[in-house]
């Protein structure tokens, strides 16, 4: 019997590598493949500088690599609005912060064979700090979240990203009960704003790091 993962491993490095190519050809200052999530936190770490201030909004990805706390240990000053610590009477400072900070730190919902990141933000900051942000911005995603063609990236990121959001933060959406999206008219919708990046936005450095294991929701 031969080693059966294997072979889905090599099949999610070639989808990886292609999507890298891609993210490059549309403008990505840097595109990597990381096989497991020990290498992207590394990749991350090499290119973020000692001392930089550092926001990570809402992303889970970003929490499993641990980058929170290796940043901190590289003396950087990281903004988190998910700070168990944080004021209610902080949040809006601190979402602040984390948008002007000299590298914004985050993944995507879904992303396209040919390059484009697809994002639905409920409060927006994740969203504007992704094509307004004023530092470098670095995408980590894991290549479970690749999706043939636009219309399969807004279905993931409705269908998969947003049901298990809505279970994280204890919110009442439908998708909540039924596990995928209905277009719902709840108050708590979480669906507010929706960005397609077709190409990184002028005037900051923006990176991809994809991930070989999946990451996130
Ligand atoms: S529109 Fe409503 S049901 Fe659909 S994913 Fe968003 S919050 Fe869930």
């Amino acid at each position: 019997m031969g080693d059966f993962s294997s072979f889905a491993r090599e099949a999610r490095e070639a989808l990886g590598k292609k999507l890298c190519a891609a993210f490059l050809t549309n403008g990505y200052k840097s595109a990597v493949y990381a096989p497991f999530a020990a290498d992207a936190a590394k990749l991350a770490l090499d290119m973020i500088p000692e001392g930089a201030s550092v926001g990570i909004p809402g992303t889970v990805t970003v929490r499993q690599l641990g980058l929170v706390e290796k940043l901190e240990a590289k003396k950087c000053a990281v903004y988190q609005h998910w700070d168990p610590n944080l004021a209610a009477g902080d949040r809006a400072g601190r979402l602040k912060e984390e948008n002007s900070a000299d590298w914004f730190v985050t993944s995507s919902n879904a992303i396209t064979y040919d390059g484009k990141m697809v994002n639905i933000d409920g409060t927006g900051n994740r969203v504007a700090a992704m094509s307004w942000g004023t530092g470098s911005v670095l995408y980590v995603v894991s290549v479970n979240k690749a999706m043939p063609d636009l219309a399969g990236a807004l279905a993931r990121a409705r269908d998969i990203s947003t049901p298990a959001n809505a279970l994280r933060i204890g919110s009442q959406t439908p998708c909540t009960k039924i596990g995928h999206c209905v277009d719902c008219k709840s108050p708590d919708r979480m669906c507010r704003a929706v960005l397609i990046l077709e190409r990184p936005t002028f005037g900051r450095d923006t990176h991809v790091i994809i991930v070989g294991e999946d990451l996130g929701y």
